[in-house]
């Protein structure tokens, strides 16, 4: 089973990925978590690369290739060995960010970033994806809580993290369009709540999931 967590910058992906699969791992199921853009020694380089602040050069289309690369590469290595020997793999993110943030975001052609992915993860699609839903000022608002240009962890906001609120906005809308086009795959959550309240939902779906 291939679980992906999605949502803009700050909606609290991490912090739900980690509670859920602390509650997966006390129940007895043997658990993977892993990131994007990262997971793999050559993903996390391709990561550097894209997210370094210095490169304000980089063009649109190689941002969508890194990603695509950086993905391939965690796909081959570890996610598909992973689901091979039966465990549950939790990822945070996954295409669905690349839909967001590159097509609807950056106005790249939907389709074609569809198909880049398809390529990069031999078609790997995930069994159930939570997008963890937040108005922008919300979001943006908690990775600046620490201190004005930092994230939460007090490290530099990143090369995307810095981009404006209309395109946070439009990845927002993103989003929401892929959980229109997905109904069966896609799970909505409200993420302007307590993290208790947000992890009872997930947990609960998760848990029908797991039964069927
Ligand atoms: P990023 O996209 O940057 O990785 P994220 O979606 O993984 O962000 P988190 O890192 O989980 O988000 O959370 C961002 C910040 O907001 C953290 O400081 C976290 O403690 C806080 N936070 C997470 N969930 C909530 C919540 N429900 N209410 C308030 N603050 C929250
Ligand atoms: O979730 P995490 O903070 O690790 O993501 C790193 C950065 O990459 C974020 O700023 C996110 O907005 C960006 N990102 C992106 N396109 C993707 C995946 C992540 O712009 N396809
Ligand atoms: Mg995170």
């Amino acid at each position: 089973i291939f679980i992906t967590f999605e949502g803009p910058d700050g909606s609290g992906k991490t912090t739900q990925l980690r509670r859920l699969a602390e509650t997966l791992k006390q129940s007895g199921h043997d658990v993977l978590v892993t990131r994007e853009p990262g997971g793999t020694a050559i993903s996390d380089k391709v990561r550097s690369i894209i997210l370094d602040p210095a490169h304000e050069e980089m063009v649109d289309q190689a941002e969508v290739l890194l990603y695509a690369a950086s993905r391939a590469q965690h796909v081959h290595e570890l996610i598909l060995p992973a689901l091979k020997a039966g465990k549950i793999v939790l990822c945070d993110r996954f295409i669905d960010a690349s839909i967001a943030y590159q097509g609807y975001g950056l106005g790249i052609d939907v389709e074609t970033v569809r198909a880049v992915n398809r390529f990069a993860s031999s078609g790997l699609q995930a069994t159930r994806t939570y997008i963890l839903d937040v108005p922008v000022e919300v979001s943006l608002a908690r990775l600046h809580k620490r201190a004005p240009g930092q994230d939460a962890a007090g490290q530099q906001l990143d090369r995307i993290e810095q981009k404006s609120a209309e395109y946070h906005n439009r990845v927002r809308a993103g989003f929401h369009q892929i959980a229109a086009e997905q109904p069966e795959r896609v799970f909505v959550v409200d993420a302007n709540r307590s993290e208790d309240e947000i992890a009872v939902d997930i947990l609960a779906e998760c848990s029908r999931l797991l039964k069927e």
